[in-house]
Order: structure tokens, then C-alpha cells, then sequence
């Protein structure tokens, strides 16, 4: 039947891209401290900060994004405005004098919530190359 072929469909999506710690912050099913939101991104403060001023800038929908490697043309806008909030929060958060953004992909890019996501840090002096 249709239902079953879209349960199905459902099933195989869930299975690809499980949901993430990230969905249910979206979702506003578990606490984060928001700073920015609007109608594609959302940015909240890390949890485990590695800089005075540590936050990251998701997209609200995935739609796929598992991790930056997964990207395709179709996302283009949507990752040109993730950088764009990046740098606007970041001036908000008083990070005139620099900050950094980062974006860690994969196993070797220690990676560990698979919901993409730009770290933006500063407030210190931060040091080059990272680990
Ligand atoms: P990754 O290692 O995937 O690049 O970064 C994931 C980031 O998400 C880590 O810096 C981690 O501290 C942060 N994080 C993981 N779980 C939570 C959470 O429940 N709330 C918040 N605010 N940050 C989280």
C-alpha cells in the first residue's frame, strides 16, 4: 500500500541519517543556550567550550548534511548562509579581534555529532596548527 512504501521510505531515511543530539536542541526538546535563530540556522553555546567564546551554527534541517562531505550543489545557499551567521554572531559575541570557524569532518576530522555544524572560537589568543 502507499502507507507501507512511505513507511518504508521513512525506515530507509531514518536508517541513512539518524537523528542526532542536535535535532532534539532544534526541536527545543533538551536545554542549549541559543544566541541566534532564524527561519534555516540555529546557534548555541558548546557544551564542553574550548575557548572563552565557543558556539556552534547548525542548520536546522539537516536535509542530508550529515557532514560537510556530503555536501551538493543544492546546499551551496544554505552553507554561504551558515558562514554568514557565523560572522555575524561572532561580531555580536564581541569577537572583533579574530575568532576562528571550524568545521570537523569525518573520523579523522574527529567528528562526533553527525548533524553538520561550524564551531566558531575566540576570545583568547588561539594557536596554529590545531592538533
Ligand atoms: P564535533 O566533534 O562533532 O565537531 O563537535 C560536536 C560538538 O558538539 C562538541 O564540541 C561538543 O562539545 C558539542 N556538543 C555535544 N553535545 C552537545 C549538547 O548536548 N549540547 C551542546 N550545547 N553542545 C553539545
Amino acid at each position: 500500500s502507499g502507507e507501507e512504501a512511505a513507511a518504508k521510505a521513512a525506515a530507509h531515511l531514518a536508517d541513512q541519517d539518524p537523528p542526532t543530539i542536535f535535532d532534539k536542541i532544534v526541536a527545543k526538546q533538551i536545554p542549549a543556550t541559543i544566541i541566534y535563530e532564524d527561519d534555516q540556522a540555529l546557534a548555541f553555546r558548546d557544551i564542553s567550550p574550548q575557548a572563552p567564546v565557543h558556539f556552534l551554527v547548525i542548520p536546522k534541517n539537516r536535509s542530508g548534511l550529515t557532514r560537510l562531505s556530503k555536501a551538493t550543489e543544492e546546499h551551496k545557499a544554505l552553507l554561504g548562509h551558515l558562514l554568514f551567521v557565523a560572522q555575524k554572531v561572532a561580531m555580536a559575541e564581541n569577537l572583533g579581534e579574530g575568532f576562528r570557524v571550524t568545521i570537523n569532518d569525518g573520523p579523522n576530522g574527529c567528528q562526533s555529532v553527525y548533524h553538520l555544524h561550524l564551531h566558531v572560537m575566540g576570545g583568547r589568543q588561539l594557536t596554529w596548527p590545531p592538533g
